[in-house]
């Protein structure tokens, strides 16, 4: 190292070091803080807005005349901002966060909420306007809820919960329905059970319009559903067909879904309706998991899947009808799903095209489709009254946590739907959940607390189904997936903190990340709708009402324009489509992601310098992973360690769910975890892992032992042995490296030197594009600071950090891409 290197070297050694004990101290708070920092950060940009707002209507309405309703919104806008100026110029960003915010002084708990605002008004916060605003806009009808609304159970409630432990929420809406309140009591779990099969199917709101529907898809050969969901769409509309006899003659029927748990657990369920072994006449197909057979005619499978179809069957021809399910959904792959199948239809004037989604868009999509019929399926929906927290929580599994209980004690029988994000918070917020039941013991009533989400194995994914037993209440916690795709009867409440994880990609730099992000109003609405599905419901969104109007973005950006397009620029090329440009997009995604994405293609070697697809482009295409992992795959073979790099690969299809970690055990955990670590990175803990796992004969007490998840291990001992079982076609042989990691490593180079960083003054920077990143902290190479590395993905949390990351050599850059990488002269 020359000198200068060295201490900077030192330096960052000492700085992590330090980092390192703010990191334990730290954990607790994070989430608290990147939801201040959110707050904070939201709170800026709101300034900016509005000042350009104002500086747009003082120059449009200068000379006009305003009504007395506009001129109030301007004095309103103005005030807020010379507040918000005032307070950003005194640096006070505690008080700026308080032009978002509702205070509610201790002294005034337990009286009615209009008490609140005494305080707002005598420190002259900008709160007291936003009150105002609200309630003209919204005709609030302030109600505490857990107070008025069960007023004959607030003393238990208070018995039971701490004071400081509840959350104050004000109805301010109501998402209107088309069932009076009370025409239908919810069904209770025994009347459910008494039902027959049958009965329920006969009672979806599509039933009655069966004969209708399926003379329209006669007529028609493109054909737009729309219905609320839970109306029967997915599970009835293909049954219909096959009972009309469009899979006569061995044709097939496939119904498309985003997600996984959606296309396994509505395949169950319709196998169980139609009386048959799932697998045999009903079947799903997911990556890495095939569960259909030569009979198969009803085939429920991801959007990707049936993408995959298309490269042994570009004309589908095998299939009768497809049904594009979910489509409001617009995930990359169906909107990819559209431009190809809207093809296909052209020359296969049989083929029958529907297209199903919630009640959002299908105007779009008809006009897409040469505008073909929208076919609408009324709904059967009873109004929501919608809650809104007075103060944003910082915490918000925390707030999650407290309302559920909060709902549990002080409101009448119904179940209850908590939206979370991701595995990893539904895991907490379910621990927390049983954690305190615990504790509360006898003082409350039975709550069952079961989650929802992709790598849910699929027995307990059932368990969301089966009725609740009487007298308990059961709780599911749930990703986006309840949003639309699986309906749970008897959901009366529903919990929404705003949040989801989005994908989002900066195609200047190429980077794609995954962030936590507030979710949209129609995605909002949405949730809230779960409430009403059996009956009157309350949906409680855990921000504010000014939050809910200002904040939130109208719909969801299509993922289209928000991720990196290599897999599917790739797999086009594969089909023969060369021009992207013109490809039939509904949402044309960013040009530049096109053209990143053609330049990666070409540097991975998937593509010539004519944009045409190689031979190891084709093989790339084979493989059903990102083109990165495929590249890595195939480059095994030069370095003669396929079956590491397998064990790599499928470890880091199941990424992040291997280790765990018990409340209880933290330090045996992570003893266990830093046992695995070998020189060289996170890669090679993984294999290292896998391999001590393979070597106890798979073995589930060994997970046990060593804090290793075996669910996720079986999962990757699946993927592995299928992206083994695609070795041949893409002509690369089983070989082992013999313990020569160096062999390993540069493999994986190959495919990832996209995605390297380098150690700098100032800590990582991405090699091409200097971006500033930072080593994950459950990383194996935390406390080392490699001069160079590679990193798997980019997670934006509180900051940028790269998540299982490699130490590399600069050297092997030149090696593995010397196209992408020149020697400095
Ligand atoms: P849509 O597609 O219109 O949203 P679905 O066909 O998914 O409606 O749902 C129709 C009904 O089937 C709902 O009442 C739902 O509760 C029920 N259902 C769907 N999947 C399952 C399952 N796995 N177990 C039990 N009931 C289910
Ligand atoms: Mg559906």
């Amino acid at each position: 190292l020359e000198r200068s290197d060295k201490k900077a070297y030192e330096e960052a050694q000492k700085r992590l070091k330090m980092a390192e004990e703010d990191r334990k101290a730290m954990v607790p708070e994070l989430r608290k803080k990147s939801r201040r920092e959110y707050l904070a950060k939201r709170e800026r940009e709101k300034l900016e807005d509005l000042e350009a707002e104002l500086a747009d209507e003082e120059v449009l309405f200068g000379d006009v005349e305003l009504s007395r309703h506009e001129r109030r919104e301007l004095k309103y806008k103005r005030r807020v901002r010379d507040l918000a100026r005032e307070y950003r110029a005194a640096g006070e960003q505690e008080k700026l966060e308080a032009t978002n915010r509702y205070h509610m002084p201790k002294e005034t708990r337990g009286q009615p909420a209009r008490a609140v605002d005494v305080v707002e008004e005598e420190s002259g916060a900008p709160g007291e306007e936003q009150r105002r605003w609200e309630e003209a806009r919204l005709g609030a009808a302030s109600l505490k809820f857990g107070a008025r609304d069960a007023a004959a159970q607030e003393p238990k409630y208070q018995l039971v919960l701490e004071e400081d432990e509840t959350i104050e929420f004000v109805r301010a809406a109501q998402l209107q329905g088309d069932e009076e309140p009370s025409s239908v009591p919810p069904p209770s779990a025994q009347a459910q059970q008494k039902e027959s099969i049958q009965a329920v199917r006969r009672s979806l709101p599509v039933f009655p319009f069966r004969e209708e529907l399926l003379a329209a898809i006669a007529s028609h050969q493109v054909l737009i559903i729309e219905g609320e969901t839970g109306s029967g769409k997915t599970t009835q509309i293909p049954q219909y067909l096959f009972e009309e006899g469009y899979t006569k003659k061995g044709m097939k029927i496939a119904c498309t879904q985003p997600r996984r748990v959606a296309a396994m657990s509505v395949a169950a369920r319709v196998a169980r309706e139609m009386g048959v072994k799932l697998g045999n006449e009903v079947g799903y197909s997911i990556r890495f998991e095939d569960c259909t057979s030569e009979r198969t005619v009803l085939r429920y499978m991801t959007d990707g899947m049936l993408l995959r179809e298309f490269l042994s069957e570009p004309d589908l021809a095998s299939y009768s009808v497809v049904m594009v399910d979910e489509a409001h959904e617009r995930t990359l792959h169906t909107d990819i799903l559209f431009g190809l199948i809207k093809d296909v239809a052209r020359f296969r004037p049989e083929l029958k095209v529907l297209v199903a989604s919630a009640t959002l868009d299908t105007a779009r999509f008809s006009t897409f489709f040469d505008d073909a019929p929208v076919f609408r399926i009324p709904g059967r929906r009873f109004p929501v009254d919608i809650f809104y927290t007075k103060a944003p929580e910082a915490d918000y599994l925390e707030a999650c946590v407290v309302s559920v209980l909060q709902i549990h004690v002080t409101q009448p029988p119904g179940d209850i739907l908590v939206f979370l994000t991701g595995q990893e918070e539904i895991e907490a917020a379910c621990e927390m959940l049983q954690d305190r039941c615990r504790r509360l013991g006898s003082k409350i009533r039975e709550l069952l607390v079961l989650p929802i989400y992709a790598n849910l194995p699929s027995d307990m994914q059932a368990r969301i189904f089966q009725p609740t037993p009487p007298g308990a209440r059961k709780v599911v916690v749930a990703t986006n997936i309840a949003e639309t795709s699986l309906t749970i009867e008897g959901i009366i409440y529903v919990l929404d903190p705003g949040f989801c994880k989005q994908k989002s990609y900066n195609p200047r730099t190429g980077m794609e990340s995954l962030t936590v992000t507030p979710c949209s109003k129609a995605s909002a609405n949405q949730r809230a709708g779960r409430a009403g599905r059996v009956a009157a419901g309350k949906c409680f969104r855990l921000y504010t009402a000014w939050a809910y109007q200002h904040e939130l973005e109208e719909t969801t950006v299509p993922e289209i324009q928000r991720t990196s397009l290599g897999n599917v620029v790739l797999l086009l090329k594969s089909l023969g489509i060369h021009d992207l440009m013109h490809f039939d997009f509904l949402d044309p995604p960013p040009y530049e992601t096109l053209l990143l994405a053609l330049e990666q293609l070409y540097a991975l070697g998937a593509l010539n310098h004519l944009g045409e697809l190689t031979t190891s482009g084709r093989k790339m295409a084979e493989l059903p992973v990102d083109p990165m992992l495929s590249k890595m795959i195939l480059a095994s073979e030069k370095y003669s360690c396929s079956e590491e790099i397998l064990t790599v690969a499928a470890m880091l299809s199941v990424n992040n769910s291997i280790f765990y970690r018990p409340k209880d055990k933290v330090v045996h955990a992570d003893n266990a975890r830093v046992n695995f670590f070998l020189p060289g990175g996170d890669h090679l803990v993984l294999l290292n892992v896998y391999t001590q796992w393979a070597e106890s004969g798979y073995s589930s007490q060994w997970c046990y032992e060593n804090f290793v998840q075996f669910r996720s291990m079986r999962r990757a001992r699946d993927v592995r042995e299928q992206l083994e079982g695609l070795l041949e076609r893409v002509e690369v042989g089983l070989t082992s490296c013999q313990g020569d990691y160096i062999r390993v490593r540069k493999a994986i180079t190959s495919g990832y030197f996209y995605h390297t960083a380098r150690l700098t003054r100032s800590g990582y920077r991405t090699v091409k594009q200097q971006q500033t990143v930072f080593i994950h902290p459950n990383s194996s190479l935390f406390e080392q600071q490699p001069r160079w590395l590679l990193y798997h993905e980019l997670v934006l949390t509180t900051k940028e950090f790269m998540r299982q990351v490699l130490e590399i050599e600069s050297s092997w850059l030149l090696e593995v891409a010397p196209h992408y990488y020149k020697a400095k002269e």
